[in-house]
Order: C-alpha cells, then sequence, then structure tokens
C-alpha cells in the first residue's frame, strides 16, 4: 500500500537528511515546491475551509526544530513531538485541526535521528522506567508507510532505550511490525468505534474488522497492547452503537488482548474550528456538534455535559465490566 499525494512542499535544507532525500526519489514524479518553513506555508494556510479535502493530499517535508516534551499522566509520563504531526486521514473530530487549523495535513520531520537521540538520552537518565508518547501528534502506522520509520524506531529502542515507547492508532497496516526484535519496549494502542462511526466520521481510516486483527496481531506477536474506545460519540442511538461495538470486541479480541491488555475511553470534544471547517468542506457529513448535550469549555471547544457524561461512563463501564471485564479500564476522560 502507499499513499498518492498530489505535491510535496519542502524545507530545501530537508534533502541534507538521508530521509529527505528518500523520499525525493520515492516522489520524484510528484512537483516538488520549495518552501520557507512547514510552519508556515501562507499559500496553503490563506485557503477557504473548503479546500481542506484538498490540503490533505499535500505532503510536507521538513526539519522539526522544537523538541519539548509535555508531561503527561495517562497511559506515558510524557508526550513526544517526534517524525510527524498532522494526518492523510480525515476524521470529523481530529483534534490536531484545533492544533493546526486547516493545515492538518501530514507533514514529515526528516530529522528522525536527533529525535530517537534525545528520546534515548531523557529514558536512560529516568531513575524509573518512563513511558514515551511517541504518537500524539500524527497517526504513526499511516505515516510508516510514507517513511518505514516504524520499524526503525521500535528496535533502535529497544536496544537502546529504557521503559516503553507507545502509540495509538486508527490503521491497520501492521505487517511491518510483526517480525520486530521490539524487546517488549513499545506499547501499541489501537483506537476503535462502531463500524457506521467509522465510516461516516473517522474518514479515510481502517475498517473495524481490520483494525481488530491488527491489535490481535500484535499482540501475538508479543507487543504490550490497549484499546482505546476514542472518540465517544454520542450521536442518536448511541448505546446501541456502543454496546454492540463492545460485543464484537468481546467475540472477536485475541485471548491475549483480553488477558493483559488496558482500556482507555475518552469522551469527544469538539471546537468551533472544526465545525466551521467541516460545515463547509463536508456539507452532509454527520452533524457532530449537539448543543443539547454539549457545552462550552473555553477557548472555542465544545464537550459533553458534565451528567451526560456521568450517564454514558456509567453505560460503558457497565457494559465493558459485562463483556470485557478482565480488561483493566485505564480512565474515562
Ligand atoms: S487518524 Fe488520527 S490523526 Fe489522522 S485524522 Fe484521524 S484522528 Fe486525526
Amino acid at each position: 500500500m502507499d499513499i498518492n499525494f498530489d505535491a510535496v512542499y519542502y524545507e530545501p535544507q530537508a534533502l541534507n537528511y538521508e530521509l529527505g532525500a528518500f523520499l525525493q526519489k520515492k516522489y520524484a514524479a510528484l512537483p516538488w515546491l520549495e518552501i520557507k518553513s512547514h510552519n508556515l506555508i501562507p499559500e496553503l494556510s490563506g485557503s477557504d475551509n473548503l479546500q481542506f479535502p484538498h490540503l490533505k493530499r499535500h505532503l510536507i517535508v521538513g526539519v522539526r526544530k522544537t523538541h519539548k516534551y509535555v508531561e503527561n499522566n495517562k497511559v506515558s509520563d510524557w508526550l513526544v513531538p517526534y517524525t510527524s504531526s498532522g494526518c492523510r486521514a480525515m476524521c470529523l473530530y481530529c483534534y490536531l485541526v484545533c492544533n493546526y487549523n486547516k493545515c492538518a495535513y501530514l507533514r514529515l520531520f526528516v530529522n528522525r535521528e536527533q529525535m530517537m537521540d534525545r528520546l534515548l538520552k531523557k529514558s536512560n537518565a529516568a531513575s524509573n522506567p518512563q513511558t514515551f508518547e511517541i504518537g500524539s501528534n500524527s497517526d504513526l502506522v499511516l505515516e510508516n508507510i510514507v517513511t518505514g520509520n516504524l520499524p526503525w524506531t521500535i528496535e533502535r529502542y529497544a536496544r537502546e532505550g529504557k521503559g516503553f515507547i507507545t502509540f495509538p492508532t486508527k490503521f491497520a497496516m501492521v505487517k511491518p511490525l510483526l517480525g520486530l526484535a521490539h524487546g517488549g519496549k513499545t506499547i501499541f494502542r489501537m483506537s476503535f468505534n462502531p463500524t457506521e462511526i467509522i465510516r461516516r466520521v473517522e474518514i479515510g481510516t481502517s475498517p473495524l474488522d481490520a483494525r481488530i486483527s491488527a491489535l490481535n496481531d500484535m499482540a501475538q506477536a508479543g507487543y504490550r497492547v490497549g484499546l482505546l474506545i476514542a472518540p465517544i460519540i454520542l450521536l442518536p442511538g448511541w448505546q446501541q452503537l456502543y454496546a454492540e461495538l463492545i460485543e464484537e470486541l468481546a467475540d472477536k479480541l485475541d485471548e491475549k488482548v483480553k488477558n493483559h491488555g488496558f482500556i482507555e475511553i475518552i469522551l469527544m470534544t469538539y471546537s468551533f474550528v472544526q465545525n466551521a471547517i467541516n460545515t463547509e468542506a463536508f456539507p452532509h457529513a454527520v452533524q457532530l456538534f449537539d448543543r443539547d448535550l454539549m457545552t462550552g469549555r473555553g477557548r472555542g471547544k465544545y464537550c459533553y455535559r458534565a451528567d451526560v457524561r456521568v450517564a454514558a461512563e456509567a453505560f460503558l463501564r457497565q457494559k465493558l465490566t459485562q463483556q470485557l471485564g478482565s480488561m483493566k479500564i485505564l480512565y474515562i476522560s
């Protein structure tokens, strides 16, 4: 599998890196347009919201300059800026749109050695084993189709790192990861939603069945694994949709996942920016903003009201306890 892009925007210095040269060769048939900075491409950031799907077809290649780790307290201890930000898929709720607005296209950073060296140094300097989230800014399984970065990352971390790296995904292309010497130091997390939501909202991601098989394969390959049911979207009939999803997971997940995996649950937050882009770029798409159930959360963001969240949480806990009782629910947020 490969991804079809229609143009590459690139910082010239990126071509001095091995990965930059590799991409230049791989996508030689595409127009390559020089830019000063991956953060500032006026001809793209100035586009109309309507252009959002078109912008997602571009690939941006640059050098990551900021490497600030942010403390975290969920699955990981640290959020790490890594080899990409943005994504080719178009989930209607993608929080990267809050950060990058319509410029949530896939940006690749070619200075992976520098980022890995920093990660290894930080992991080895810690007195207790730390967990580093390397996939909070993009989807690394999708990125791997373009760069092949994941096998390199997983094996190098296994050899030289302490603690764990982790990343979530909505994609099923895990074959290149199955035979790796991961040393038990990678925690793989697959994200799930009911088929109807994947189809109507998570545009361009892998189907449910393929995600279940990919998670099972990763568990069989000895990886530590978890599943995210995220984001929970309270569309009309949500109870039935999520009850059926949980039943299907209970039915099809490998015993290794059920016996050793964990569960994260995140309810959707949505933003004014996303609503504006979706309304213009996907006029026939399902409406995610629900004024009866949602409330403002500051800075143009909306979340489900506290009483709605409490009811949804109780429902999900009950279903999960019934169907996947051996899996620990790490948090519901
Ligand atoms: S797969 Fe993840 S990163 Fe990509 S659009 Fe969907 S939510 Fe955003």
